[in-house]
């Protein structure tokens, strides 16, 4: 069975303790895999080799630095069909999926701070002559990244590219679900000659190791991605020390369509921001507002496309859900399900686990889920369930919508469908929400600001937010 190893130093390296965990595919529902079960040592021991390399890597031309990124992402695009086939089996995301989407996007992540950092300018204020400021942004240090299991490699490498890029060197944890990219990626940055000690790369728990990593002194910030409920805890032992912080955390994204939409792209669209990923994207639309004149006509037909969309073997080309990422998550996922029963709902399409044959008879498979009929400050519409279920609810007025929309704890991102602008600009400015989609969704430029209100973060990922994220700024003032 393939043992997954820690990057520390520039080598690949058995846990200090010895000990592994176990790593399933979800979608045969069995071990696969180990993965080292790191602790505090083995985050010690990157911790030196990365304040070793510090000097080095920051001392190293952008220009320089910039070339070594791109050569991973070319490997990364190299080795597309290998990574998305491995992000497949331990994600359980269809591999189609992966191979369009997570992988090429990794790949996109190196490359754009690659170049974004050539192109990376600062400040200068001139005081009419008697003084002149101008403001360095320099590389913090040591800085640590947690990521997630649903986008593993994608979400990964958009921390440790814009944080690599402006000098820094890393610690990174990705998720114990879904090590595997992360691990098949640090031989990428082997071969691409990245130098020792500048990325290092821990496998293991968060608490034994996630943990370590927010709570070491040295470690002078922490760009972490995952839930609100981890995401405190973060910032409850970081910000008495101090530690710059980014954190992208839940949502529970409304997706609002108004009666004047185009419906055709809006119901094709919809049945992506439901369920791609198992409605594992923290940007899914999980609640679905539709205007009354049109409410009983999109539902109706929403449900029959969602009844027809195929879970299956995430390798087949035709799949549509994969499987869900853990047994545990499945079960929470599908608790909600009877929740939304007991506070009144109706299922209209799925809401149930899906039995597969053969080798996939154990997977965490289940059916994409619409639930009709809820109130729309109960739990199912407040709390965040990240998977294949969505609430629908008709609407009358734009201002009952906005209400209903910015009435949860979250405020990642929010969809609208209408064909007037006038609307669609009001609803832009009224949504509690970091991000607004209008007529489309999951449209990326890596450019634009990326993060959530409220309970869904603190702090802006995405083209220059990033890097001013992981630089300090000195300002020089110089008497003339
Ligand atoms: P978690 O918060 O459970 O975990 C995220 C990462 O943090 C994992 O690597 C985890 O390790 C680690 N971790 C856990 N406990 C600690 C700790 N005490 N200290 C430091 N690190 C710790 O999130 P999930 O992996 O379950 O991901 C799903 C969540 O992520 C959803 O809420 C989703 O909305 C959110 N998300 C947000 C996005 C955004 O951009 N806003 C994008 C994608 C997802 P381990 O796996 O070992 O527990």
């Amino acid at each position: 069975m393939e043992k997954i190893l820690n990057y520390i130093n520039g080598e690949l390296v058995e846990p200090i303790n010895g000990s592994y965990l176990d790593n399933y595919n979800p979608s045969i529902g069995k071990v696969y895999s180990q993965i080292p079960d790191s602790n505090e040592k083995d985050v010690d021991m990157a911790y030196f080799a990365a304040n070793e390399a510090f000097l080095g890597w920051s001392n190293t031309p952008k220009e320089e630095r910039s070339k070594i990124m791109m050569r991973i992402s070319d490997l990364i695009e190299e080795n597309l069909v290998e990574l998305a086939k491995a992000e497949s089996i331990d994600n359980g995301k269809p591999v189609k999926l992966a191979t369009q989407v997570d992988i090429p996007r990794a790949a996109s992540n190196m490359r754009f701070f690659a170049t974004a950092i050539l192109h990376y300018a600062s400040e200068s204020h001139d005081m009419d002559g008697e003084a002149i400021n101008y403001t360095l942004r320099k590389p913090i240090g040591v800085v640590g990244c947690i990521s997630p299991w649903n986008l593993p490699l994608y979400l990964f490498t958009w921390k440790i590219a814009p944080a690599l890029a402006s000098g820094n060197c890393v610690i990174a944890k990705p998720s114990e679900v879904t090590p595997m990219t992360a691990y098949l990626f640090s031989k990428l940055c082997i071969e691409a000659g990245l130098p020792k000690g500048v990325l290092n790369i821990i496998h293991g728990m968060g608490p034994s190791v996630g943990s370590p990593i927010t709570t070491r002194p040295g470690i002078k910030a922490i760009s972490f991605t995952g839930g609100t409920a981890t995401g405190k805890a973060i910032a409850k032992v970081a910000a008495p020390m101090f530690k710059k912080l980014s954190l992208e955390l839940g949502g529970k994204n409304p997706n609002i369509i108004f009666a004047d939409c185009d419906f055709d792209k809006a119901l094709k669209t919809t049945m992506l921001s439901s369920f791609a990923n198992q409605g594992q994207i923290c940007l899914c639309g999980s609640r679905i507002f539709v205007e009354r004149p049109i409410y009983e006509k999109f539902r109706d037909a929403f449900a029959a496309k969602t009844k027809k969309l195929k879970v299956g073997n995430p390798s087949d080309a035709d799949t549509n859900l994969g499987a869900i990422v853990s047994k545990a998550h499945l079960e929470k996922v599908l608790s909600y399900v009877d929740l939304a029963q007991e506070e009144g709902g109706t299922v209209l399409a799925g809401g149930n686990k899906v039995q597969l044959e053969g080798e996939l008879s154990e997977g965490y498979f289940m059916e994409p889920t619409i639930i009709e009929g809820l109130a729309f400050d109960c739990r199912t519409n407040q709390e965040e369930i990240f998977g294949p279920v969505v609430t629908i609810m008709p609407f009358d007025t734009e201002e009952e919508v906005v209400v209903m929309a910015n009435s949860t704890e979250y405020g990642l991102a929010a969809t609208v469908w209408t064909q007037d602008v006038g609307k669609a600009t009001r609803l832009g400015a009224c949504l509690a929400s970091g991000i607004v989609w209008v007529n489309c969704w999951l449209v990326r430029d890596l450019r634009t600001p990326f993060g959530g209100v409220k309970n869904s973060g603190v702090g802006r990922e995405g083209g220059f937010n990033a890097l001013n994220f992981f630089t300090e700024q000195t300002n020089v003032c110089i008497k003339l």
